[in-house]
């Protein structure tokens, strides 16, 4: 049986070319940045050592999950009228890949992932910084290295961030057995496990629908499609994993010998993840940036969403990097891209980035003091000349516009002030009374039509979804509004913007993408994180209608990690309070926090646990029965472009409150 996800990235004859205002715009782009200095690509090639074979990383059962050679029509030097020249430059940058020495002692694998894999030779083994996302890759990316460099074990493992390309390859490159025998130790920033649960597991299920548009894992690469994600190509599917962390970097500044290399950490908490660090090595004098200093204005706030960001902490930190280590730098890597060689470079490199972070979170609210909406501030803004024209400061991940309206979400939320946007009808109802006063949706299509051909389509976007919201079924609504999307993914900078475009096209076209059912979230991701976060994440499945106002108290004994904790239901809603237990509880129930994780992700259930003798109940069996019934499970390919079925109603609700 072929691949769900084979068949939705077939060929798409609906795709379109570009219209006269997309070439005209993408063409008005050619004169701004200096397309003629090719110091990145000579930087991008740096060190080169050797690469993968062919650029195919395939798991054990063959599925290839990542694959350079789709890539190939990017050989080409100028970007066909599809593609933003500027984006098309980037792209092509990110085609660097294999082993490069950045100095003696110290490689990295880019281009086999999203992210880079360094690795530092220590005295009697290998110091691995970030192992990509999935184990696949990783592993892939140390076996490169091995083919060029003497096979050492690897005697320590840091997580330079709590970001998934950072640390779900884990496995590829070090085992449980390796940590816990005292083998490896594996260093993170204070406050990565819980920011790694913040992130990935409560709300793990929306935002890895919403990163499917961010970074076009749906869609089929070529150049009317996925050109590249800005961080590198894209994000490695494959097996997800995670090991706690064995030591804690906790103070601002630490200095650590790890198998005879020093490395002094500097912890940038709040920056670009929530738990994140500088590195600095006084032996050959790299500076290694973790991802916040990456080749282009990265994000306040991604399009898959996030808590936002601090930007005014981010250029703290960055100043402060370069106040501690700047003097002493000869290279600077980040976990993404390519490095910076020379201190005066380096120095002009950090100063652009840290005022870059600066410039826009100062003038979004130099904005809002002037009573600025966040749609305006982000029309408005713009890098003054001396930054706009830098490559490394352009928005291919990140950009001006969704940056702006993070600063404004950060400091004054969501809410613009206008009570007319206070409590708006829902998506549904407003589109259908929109279309209703535009005089229908024929007559609100001819409009966008006209709009369409003067190129107008961010507004030939607004419109022609809000009849796809009034009407679903509406074929030409659907049809004009997925043309919109192409032109603008067609003449975006930013890829994220791209992505999201031409996904949402695709979307529209044909329905969203039905894949291969998969756990609701990784299993290895849930065996990782603290106990409190697993019972978090069974809280926020409750459904109140199937509660019924039952009350009770449940008393977990987690026999292998000794942890114990009572669970209470009450007012249809679930709190648990850590190490300790209820003496009036209904049932105390004993496990393994490993059938804990089965439980959560519905692998097994409360009588087959039981059954096997694998779980043990004291007290009332049925309530615990009953507590999973509760729960709600989510699935992935939920509508993002069109109304959810049913739309006016909670979903798995008896009835509406
Ligand atoms: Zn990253």
């Amino acid at each position: 049986m072929t691949d769900p996800r084979t068949h939705w990235l077939a060929a798409d004859p609906t795709q379109k070319d570009a219209e006269p205002a997309t070439r005209r715009a993408n063409a008005a782009l050619a004169g701004l940045p200096p397309f003629d200095d090719q110091s990145d690509f000579t930087e991008a090639r740096r060190g080169f050592v050797g690469t993968h074979v062919d650029g195919v990383i395939r798991t054990a059962s063959g599925t290839a999950i990542w694959n350079l050679p789709a890539y190939r029509f990017l050989d080409a030097e100028d970007a066909p009228p599809t593609v933003n020249p500027s984006l098309w430059r980037m792209a092509r940058l990110n085609m660097n890949h294999g082993l490069f020495e950045v100095v003696p002692g110290v490689y990295q694998v880019r281009g086999l992932d999203i992210a880079n894999m360094t690795i530092i030779e220590g005295a009697s083994g290998i110091i691995v910084i970030d192992p990509l996302t999935a184990t696949d890759t990783a592993r892939a990316a140390l076996e490169l290295y091995y083919a060029h460099r003497p096979r050492r074990p690897v005697v320590a493992l840091i997580y330079s961030h709590s970001h998934v390309d950072h640390y779900g390859g884990v496995k590829g490159v070090i085992s449980d057995a390796d940590v816990r025998e005292g083998r490896v130790q594996v260093i993170a920033p204070a406050g990565f496990l819980d920011a790694v649960a913040g992130e990935n597991v409560l709300v793990g299920n929306p935002m890895a629908r919403r990163a499917q548009f961010q970074f076009g894992g749906l869609l089929r690469p070529g150049p009317r499609g996925q050109v590249d994600a800005g961080l590198g190509k894209a994000v490695a599917r494959g097996t997800v994993s995670l090991i706690a962390p064995t030591q804690d970097i906790t103070e601002p500044v630490e200095t650590h010998r790890i198998d005879g290399v020093e490395i002094i950490f500097q912890l940038a908490p709040g920056t670009e993840a929530p738990a994140e660090m500088h590195m600095f090595m006084p032996a050959g004098g790299v500076l290694n940036m973790a991802e916040n200093a990456t080749r282009h204005l990265h994000n306040f706030c991604p399009l898959r969403g996030a808590v936002v960001r601090d930007p005014r902490l981010w250029a703290h930190y960055l100043a402060e990097a370069l106040d501690l280590f700047g003097e002493q730098s000869e290279v600077l890597i980040g976990q993404h891209h390519w490095p910076t060689w020379g201190r005066a470079r380096i120095y002009d490199f950090l100063e652009k980035q840290r005022d870059l972070y600066k410039y826009v979170h100062d003038q979004s609210v130099r904005l809002m003091n002037h009573g600025w909406k966040p749609a305006e501030i982000a029309e408005a803004l713009e890098l003054p000349p001396e930054l706009a024209r830098e490559w490394p400061l352009r928005g291919y991940y990140g950009t001006i516009s969704h940056n702006a309206k993070a600063v404004y979400q950060r400091y004054l939320s969501w809410y613009d002030g206008n009570p007319a946007n206070l409590n708006p009808l829902p998506p549904v109802d407003a589109a259908k009374k929109a279309v209703a006063y535009m005089g229908g949706a024929e007559a609100a299509l001819a409009h966008a039509r006209e709009d369409f051909a003067r190129g107008e389509y961010r507004w030939v976007a607004q419109v022609a979804n809000q009849v796809v919201f009034a009407e679903p079924e509406n074929q030409a609504a659907r049809a004009l509004c997925a043309d919109a999307f192409e032109q603008l993914g067609y003449q975006a900078e930013s890829a994220t913007w791209r992505n999201a475009y031409l996904s949402g096209a695709r979307e529209l076209r044909r329905g969203v993408a039905q894949l291969t059912p998969r756990p609701m979230l990784s299993p290895e991701l849930l065996a990782a994180v603290a106990t409190a976060t697993l019972f978090d994440f069974i809280a926020v499945r409750l459904d109140p209608a199937r509660v019924e106002g039952r009350s009770f108290a449940l008393n977990w004994v987690l026999t292998d990690t000794g942890e114990r904790l009572v669970q209470e239901l009450k007012h249809s809603t679930l709190t648990q309070r850590m190490d300790r237990i209820a003496m009036d509880a209904d049932a105390s129930v004993s496990t393994k926090r490993s059938v804990l994780v089965d439980l959560i992700l519905r692998r097994t259930s409360v009588t087959q646990a039981s059954v096997a003798g694998v779980l043990r109940i004291k007290g009332d069996a049925a309530l615990v029965e009953a507590l999973f019934e509760m729960l709600d499970d989510f699935s992935l390919q939920f509508e993002v472009v069109a109304p959810r079925p049913n739309s006016s109603s909670p979903p798995n609700s008896a009835k509406q409150l």
